[in-house]
């Protein structure tokens, strides 16, 4: 084993880091993460900092969850891997399936299709939409909607449905037949709109009209997250996916709610779905269903599309789609250990708690530094989006949101930089104390500007 220099010189030398600029790493390389305890990082110098990101808005749990850790560790030694393709099966993907049926029936949802992670997961429901409208003899309906600002993943179904031109133009052409439409960003959105019951509808009315144009017996699903996160913390007004629900159901379009961040408690429900009173056809979920030990995802399907799969008796209902890491046993048991630990703390009820707190005390910065453009949330995902000048709302120099971030580190905590904004994402288990710490740590970063 190497030393810390060695971890430090060789950042980003062979490495390539994702979702950022090779030359820029290697000027500039990334902190390097060596231990992690509760909610706190040590980094290669040893310095300490709470963990404001949550790992990935992943680490719901926190760093020191040991009963994932310990049924991790028993699969392993009983059996690391076998497969689940046709014809076998593992103890553990079978429980978890059972356990994630209950966990989320309130949202209508009874199947679990096993993934690697969010962006597997964002691809398995688009080819099981195409499929279901197949299925049932609607072969046209092969199109995709989503929203602008909207994130799903980096496979090319997911970059094709996302809604930020960063990760699609030097990907494209990209698959053809996806759409998007205007989301109900608040703060800048292109009807001047400062209502948002009003940005609502007017958005749902857009959706509307881009299926009217596209022809409705073409589409095969709109995909949307319950609350938009890497496209910087989008909450739309609570009317929003109700009314998308509804348009969704006249047209025979199915709903796909992109979960891999608000499933399991982040948004102060358990699932963002039904922090809007909605139950989606197919939810894609990841990220915090392993607490981040394990790479790991689940689609959820819903009664509609189980039924038409199920009752299908000809070689189409066959499913021509899976991963060799598809339930694995090792993900299954840490995934199955996770759910009662998320429940035990209680997850969702503190998310909202912590949330309120959170959001309350950032909005509390706009008071004191001009460069707070908006603050804005739901539960623990929270937007600071930092601007030049608050009348055109200009975003804010690359370069002094990178001495924010600077700054807010060396104070102890540890946040995310997308574009003009602060993202914060802790993990659910934080504290009030947490989050005066995380507050005051970025009340000293805006005031290094
Ligand atoms: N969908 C959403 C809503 C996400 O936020 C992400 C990841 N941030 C993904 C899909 C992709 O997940 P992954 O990075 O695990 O592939």
């Amino acid at each position: 084993m190497h030393d810390n220099n060695f971890l430090k010189e060789n950042n980003a030398r062979h490495m390539w880091h994702p979702m950022a600029h090779p030359a820029e790493m290697r000027a500039n390389p990334p902190k390097v993460i060596t231990a992690a305890e509760g909610v706190t990082l040590t980094d290669v110098d040893g310095h300490k900092s709470l963990d404001a990101v949550g790992g990935l808005w992943n680490v719901n749990l926190g760093y020191s969850c040991d009963p994932i850790k310990q049924a991790i560790s028993r699969q392993l030694d009983q059996l690391a891997y076998y497969s689940a393709f046709r014809g076998t099966a593992t103890g553990p993907a079978v429980e978890l399936s059972y356990a994630l049926a209950e966990w989320f029936r309130p949202d209508g949802l009874v199947r679990s299709f096993f993934t690697s992670g969010g962006s597997d997961s964002v691809e398995t429901a688009l080819r099981l939409a195409r499929q279901y409208h197949k299925i049932r003899g609607e072969r046209d309906r092969t199109k995709f909607l989503s929203l602008k600002k909207g994130y799903h993943g980096t496979h090319f179904g997911g970059a094709s449905v996302n809604g930020n031109s960063n990760f699609r133009r030097n990907y494209e052409p990209l698959l053809p037949g996806c759409f998007q439409t205007t989301a109900p960003y608040l703060y800048r959105n292109p009807f001047g709109e400062t209502d948002p019951a009003r940005l609502a509808q007017l958005c749902a009315a857009a959706l509307e009209d881009e299926i009217a144009f596209q022809g409705a017996d073409t589409i095969a699903a709109f995909i949307m997250e319950p609350v938009l996160g890497a496209g910087g913390v989008i909450p739309p007004h609570e009317s929003f996916m109700p009314l998308v629900r509804e348009i969704c159901d006249r047209h025979g379009i199915l709903l796909i709610a992109d979960e891999v961040i608000t499933a399991f408690g982040r948004t102060g429900a358990w699932t963002g779905s039904r922090l809007w009173g909605v139950k989606p056809d197919l939810m894609c979920t990841a990220k915090a269903i392993t607490n981040g030990y394990f790479p790991f995802g689940a689609v959820m399907i819903g009664e509609k599309v189980t039924e038409a799969f199920e009752t299908n008796n000809d070689s189409f209902g066959a499913i021509g789609h899976g991963y060799t890491y598809s339930a694995h046993p090792v993900g299954a048991a840490a995934a199955l250990a996770c759910l009662p630990e998320m429940e035990k703390a209680g997850l969702a009820a503190n998310a909202a708690a912590r949330g309120a707190e959170l959001i309350a005390g950032c909005a509390a910065l706009m008071e004191r530094h001009e460069s707070v453009g908006d603050v804005r949330g739901k539960g623990l995902m929270v937007a600071i989006e930092l601007v030049g000048d608050r009348k055109t709302k200009k975003p804010i120099d690359k370069k002094l949101i990178g001495k924010v971030f600077e700054t807010t580190y060396r104070q102890g905590v540890m946040v995310r930089v997308s574009g003009n904004t602060i993202i914060l994402s802790p993990p659910l288990i934080v504290t009030a104390a947490d989050v005066g710490t995380i507050v005051s740590a970025i009340d000293a970063g805006l005031s290094a500007i």
